[in-house]
């Protein structure tokens, strides 16, 4: 059965009485090409496990089934799994969990049906979910390799360099624990229901360590989100909601010279490193005043 094919995807759906739901970010893919390459380039052969997010009537999923010893995918929707009983019905190495993904244990999941094998995850992500989904997929330290098909623009976003548009906090989030690569585009058109836009994958490929040290990851991260609140303001002015309780205005100023950065610089602009050597310079600075 091609289930890229318009008329299979109709027949099929029609006969259970499915109906797309826009809320649960359900654009199926229609191009054959597409979930082969991702499937290709997931890491399914070599990994040999897969957890896959949101199968949908299975496109995908075949494929990381051809390739994978196991699969098992998240499915959210209970309306879609007579629909994956009967599509993919010829693969033995298949298990739906139905779930939100967002309140899975990922790593438990893993531990489960995998044992202390390694797993890999693959997913045509609905867009709704797009960074939390990203987020737990990182925090659950539980995969090699991490392939999403996600809206182009949020993969912009995550490969982003510092100083230009698309940088972000969540650019650094990523990047601080995963190298991230874009894949291809694939154009909106080789979806039902088609979305307003274009997609890319991704592939996520976790560090064993992050991507800098620092000597208080949360204080990193606090710092990050208080540059990006206010990304147009110097780094000094930014950093003020998130440290004028024990440093004063010229404190602040003091302490971005220390961490060698121009007192004038935008936080927009900073690397990871920056980040991580202005961290540093707070914190060892925050443990004097206690
Ligand atoms: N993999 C299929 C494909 O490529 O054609 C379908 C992808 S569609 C973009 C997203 C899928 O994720 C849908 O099947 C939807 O029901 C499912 N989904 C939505 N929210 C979910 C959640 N929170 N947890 C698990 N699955 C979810």
């Amino acid at each position: 059965m091609n289930l890229c094919d318009m008329d299979t995807i109709r027949d099929v759906l029609r006969r259970h009485g499915f109906r797309f739901s826009r809320s649960l970010g359900q654009n199926f893919l229609t191009d054959a090409s597409v979930p082969q390459r991702i499937a290709e380039q997931s890491g399914a052969a070599e990994i040999k496990n897969v957890v896959e997010i949101g199968p949908g009537m299975g496109c995908l999923t075949a494929e990381l089934c051809r390739r994978a010893e196991k699969v098992v995918a998240v499915e959210l929707d209970r309306a879609l799994l007579p629909v994956l009983d009967e599509t993919l019905a010829e693969f033995d190495n298949f298990e739906v969990v139905q779930g939100d993904v967002l309140s899975l244990d990922l790593a438990a999941l893993c531990r489960e049906k995998f044992g202390a094998a390694h797993a890999a995850a693959c997913a045509n992500l609905p867009y709704y979910i797009t960074t939390p989904a990203i987020t737990a997929l990182l925090e659950s330290r539980a995969f090699d390799r991490i392939t999403v098909m996600v809206q182009k623009e949020v993969a912009q976003r995550i490969c982003a360099a510092p100083g230009t548009a698309a940088y972000s906090a969540f650019s650094i989030f990523v990047q601080y624990h995963a190298a991230a690569e874009i894949l291809f585009d694939v154009p909106a058109d080789c979806f039902i229901p088609q979305p307003k836009v274009d997609s890319a994958v991704l592939r996520l490929t976790p560090l064993d360590a992050p991507a800098v040290q620092t000597r208080n990851e949360k204080l990193f991260f606090g710092l990050v989100r208080a540059a990006f609140n206010m990304r147009r303001k110097t780094l000094v002015n930014a950093l003020m909601p998130a440290l004028s309780s024990s440093l004063s205005k010229e404190e602040i100023a003091e302490l971005v010279r220390a961490a060698g950065l121009e007192p004038n610089v935008r936080g927009e602009r900073l690397s990871l490193a920056d980040f991580a050597r202005l961290t540093d310079t707070a914190d060892a600075l925050l443990s004097e005043r206690r």
